[in-house]
């Protein structure tokens, strides 16, 4: 493939996946399984398109099984405050568990490394 028309798909692909994303976000409440199965594609068409998912989107779903994250509904946030400052993320349909550090000054250094 020529590298414009990589870019091209990759394109298009972000596009999708923004769409799958925001659809599920509308769909959760009446169809859950909808709104996994579209997170499953938005996912899908990520890795076969070598395409990050948004960074927004990132603690929107589970990387175990595909379920999208509705605090309070299919997920559980806690903040852990033990200097450092934590939030935790609890998938409650398989008990995954993710933590995002909370340290602001960390990120902030984290995102200048990356640029
Ligand atoms: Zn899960």
């Amino acid at each position: 493939m020529r590298y414009n028309d990589q870019h091209k798909v990759r394109v298009i692909a972000k596009e999708r996946i923004e769409k799958l994303f925001r659809l599920a976000s509308e769909c959760h409440s009446r169809d859950p399984v909808l709104a996994d199965r579209y997170v499953e594609l938005a996912r899908k068409i990520g890795m076969k398109c070598q395409v990050r998912i948004p960074k927004r989107f990132k603690m929107c779903f589970c990387k175990e099984c595909n379920s999208f994250l509705v605090p309070g509904v299919s997920s559980r946030i806690r903040n852990r405050h033990d200097g450092k400052g934590k939030v935790i993320i609890t998938c409650l349909k398989c008990g995954m568990i993710k933590r995002y550090p909370m340290n602001r000054e960390k990120i902030r250094r984290k995102k200048d490394f990356i640029g």
